[in-house]
């Protein structure tokens, strides 16, 4: 089968390419097993080298790649080239602290010395989403190539030319040619991979159902596994909020990456005595962002990354609006080329609509209604998911009641969930298990060796 990209503004076909067949994967496999052993023994300072030089090129490269992610996932040129950016942060961040984060700890025993070492696993698989196609595999790269590990890249099918970019701007910046390759398989190919005796562990950035499959695969051979899947983060605004900064803030957490990322505000919970007026804000900021051609720099959001992405999108929201979400803003599809949506509002959303229970991708904001502050996180934990949670009061006594009791990997008071190279990063419960980014991140897949002397 050949891997193809299409332009999601226009629907045109970009580029095909072939599947890579089992001897090609074979070779690569082989060849990544060699170089990892190898790099396994290189110091942190020689392998800081390749990890700098690295972000710089994507520094460099910025406005080239920004228009890759655009032809080939329609996000606008500005916020690829800020992705790219990033990117390049996340590699001199890992640069600089991965030889701190893993120096061997020493640790009081009975032995006359005792101490814990971090050292690498092998070649880690990595499955990876088309919706940061940059930023999700860089995250990976920077601290897993620091800690000894290699990598082995199954893109989303619908990004091939950002992950042959990947590849290039590894081996473009001194990293040995077969540390790091992309591998140009279907979802298919992953679980024979992943009972490769050579594939040390796996990790998947993408949708539950991908996940769990990986998660089979990896628990069949027993291979260590980070999960980083789907969300429906909440977004509680309580009645003492600062309702414009929440409203400014929110519009923009709902549709970045036209509504596409993992962490988007997914449902507003707003306390009764604010609901109103939020909602009121909250629609005029949404109904300000432009929705465009990814190439026109005055685009805030491009189209959604597939036309089929889009329809099922569509299908969600009209099947909340027959369950009783009252439509606000947009909820029309458009005709036309192209997987555009437009910016669209499901308002007095009730917890047993689908819009509250699944994950809507795309730029769609759900407005549901909380008696009280304890209300509002029930409604939130309320969720088979539990990525970020962002939490807007102006009370601190409520910041330190309600954060704990909160279910998800990151809680945000005041402000837009995001990524850090130096926050650790991931969910619980169907959102996924094990951290990426932060100390907890780069310790993922090492091995922690107790070494004890007499
Ligand atoms: P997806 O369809 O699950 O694809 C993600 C990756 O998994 C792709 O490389 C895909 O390959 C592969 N894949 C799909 N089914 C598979 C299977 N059964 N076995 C092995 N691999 C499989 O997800 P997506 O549409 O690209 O991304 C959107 C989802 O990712 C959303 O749910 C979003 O919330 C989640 N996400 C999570 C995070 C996080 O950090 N937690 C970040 C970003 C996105 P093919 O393309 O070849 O099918």
């Amino acid at each position: 089968m050949a891997i193809e990209s299409l332009n999601p503004a226009t629907g045109e076909r970009v580029a095909t390419f072939p599947e890579m067949d089992a001897a090609e994967i074979e070779r690569i496999v082989a060849a990544a097993d060699k170089a990892q052993k190898a790099w396994a023994r290189v110091s942190f300072a020689e392998r800081a080298t390749p990890m700098r030089r690295v972000g710089a090129l994507l520094r460099e490269r910025a406005p080239e790649l920004a228009r890759l992610m655009a032809l080939e996932m329609g996000k606008p040129l500005k916020d690829g080239a800020a992705e790219a950016t990033k990117c390049g942060w996340v590699c001199e961040y890992n640069a600089e602290q991965a030889e701190a984060m893993l120096t061997p700890r020493p640790e009081p025993s009975d032995a006359s010395r005792s101490f814990v070492r971090f050292d690498p696993l092998g070649v880690v698989l990595a499955v990876m989403p088309w919706n940061f196609p940059f930023w999700q595999v860089f995250r990976f790269i920077a601290p897993h190539l620091m800690a000894g590990n290699g990598g082995l890249l199954k893109h989303a099918s619908n990004v091939p030319q950002c992950a042959l970019a990947i590849e290039k701007l590894m081996h473009d910046a001194g990293f040995p040619r077969d540390l790091f390759r992309t591998l140009l398989v279907g979802s298919k190919a992953v679980a024979p991979l992943i009972a490769d005796p050579r594939i040390a562990a796996v990790t998947i950035t993408g949708s539950e159902p991908a996940g769990r499959s990986v998660a089979e695969a990896a628990g069949r051979s027993l291979k260590p596994s980070v999960m980083e899947l789907g969300g429906s983060d909440p977004f509680i605004v309580l009645a003492d909020a600062d309702l414009d900064e929440a409203a400014k803030v929110g519009a923009v957490a709902r549709t970045i990456n036209a509504g596409q990322s993992c962490i988007c505000a997914k449902r507003f919970i707003v306390e009764a005595p604010a609901y109103d007026a939020f909602l009121q804000k909250l629609t005029a900021a949404m109904k300000a962002i432009r929705v465009g051609d990814p190439m026109d720099p005055m685009t805030d959001i491009g189209p959604q990354a597939r036309r089929e992405l889009r329809d099922e999108l569509h299908g969600q929201v009209k099947a909340s609006v027959a369950q009783g979400a009252r439509p606000v803003l947009g909820c029309e599809s458009p005709t036309g080329p192209g997987a555009f949506y437009p910016v669209s509002i499901l308002a007095d959303v009730k917890p047993d609509n689908l819009a509250a229970r699944e994950e809507l991708f795309g730029p769609v904001a759900v407005v549901m209604r909380a008696e009280s502050p304890e209300h509002a996180v029930a409604i939130a934990n309320d969720s088979r998911f539990g990525l970020g949670a962002s939490l807007w009061t102006r009370d601190p006594a409520k910041v330190d009641r309600l954060v704990p009791l909160i279910e998800a990997g990151a809680v945000f008071v005041n402000g837009l969930v995001k990524s850090d190279p130096r926050l650790p990063f991931g969910g619980v419960k169907a959102s996924g298990y094990g951290r990426e980014l932060g100390l907890e991140g780069i310790r993922s897949f090492v091995n922690v060796k107790t070494v004890w002397v007499k």
